[in-house]
């Protein structure tokens, strides 16, 4: 039998794009074989990793000096979230914490930019906030996202143990709601709430997408992408034989988030 996994979003949403990819990066650990990012890139996601600690020092009461940002678009990001940052209920502030639960015999894992919790008319809730410097998504597109089923669900069934000792096991689902704030829209921060009937589904989903992987590990098979469209900027198209091998890039669909906080999984017994 292979060893637990310990899956992230980007791991859920790379083996559903392409188990293939997933087996070739996250279980073999290929190094990309792709040209280096454009210099645009590189910089947008160094600019989008110093937000974050500005805003996570922030959080952790330290000081923001604005005049020691030394970038103008850093500096305007900062401006615009300082003047538009998002209302946080009262609460425990929690910056950068992770979590991780039991799924069959593997992990889900997850980091929060920031997790508020505490009580609300008596009843524990769970408020996470995720900040954002590339483009806004709309509700409907977030709410299918990996990103926010896998927090929601997180909290719904493990959240418990960021409380402390007198922890309940998890939080209500009907007490867990995610906000994402963007730079380019900071006036318009999108905050999804989450139900039983929600959390029941998307439970039941992530709960066989983790079963379609362990069949895959049994198997030792990983099929290629049904979707050609999956194959145009994937890095891996000299590894697994469908591409022309020179022209691929990095993967658009990382978010900055990965870059930020690599995964690195920690040794599981
Ligand atoms: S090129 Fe296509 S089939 Fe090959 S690993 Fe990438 S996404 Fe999968």
């Amino acid at each position: 039998m292979t060893s637990p996994l310990l899956l992230s979003r980007y791991k859920l949403a790379a083996f559903l794009a392409c188990p293939q990819r997933f087996e070739l990066r996250y279980l073999r650990r290929l190094t990309w074989p792709a040209v280096p990012r454009p210099e645009e890139d590189e910089e947008r996601a160094a600019l989008g990793r110093q937000f974050h600690q500005l805003v996570q020092r922030h959080f952790m009461g330290l000081p923001v000096d604005k005049a020691a940002i030394g970038d103008a678009r850093l500096r305007r990001w900062w401006d615009l979230f300082a003047q538009n940052q998002p209302d946080l209920p009262d609460g425990r502030i929690l910056t950068e914490v992770t979590l991780t639960i039991p799924i069959g015999r593997h992990f889900l894992h997850g980091r929060f930019d920031l997790l508020v919790i505490g009580e609300e008319e008596g009843r524990p809730f769970a408020h996470v906030f995720d900040w954002k410097t590339g483009k806004a998504q709309d509700e409907a597109t977030l709410r299918r996202d990996w990103q926010t089923r896998l927090y929601l669900a997180l909290l719904a069934e493990g959240g418990g143990a960021l409380w402390g000792e007198s922890a309940p096991p998890a939080f209500d689902p009907e007490a867990i709601r995610i906000t994402y704030w963007y730079v380019t829209e900071p006036d318009r921060p999108r905050t999804l709430p989450y139900s039983q009937a929600e959390h029941r589904q998307n439970w039941e989903e992530l709960t066989a997408v983790v079963s379609q992987i362990e069949c895959h590990l049994e198997s030792g098979e990983w099929p290629l992408a049904d979707d050609l469209a999956q194959c145009r900027w994937c890095s891996y198209q000299i590894y697994c034989g469908r591409g022309e091998g020179d022209t691929a890039v990095p993967e658009p669909d990382e978010s900055e988030e990965e870059l930020l906080f690599p995964d690195v999984e920690p040794a599981l017994p």
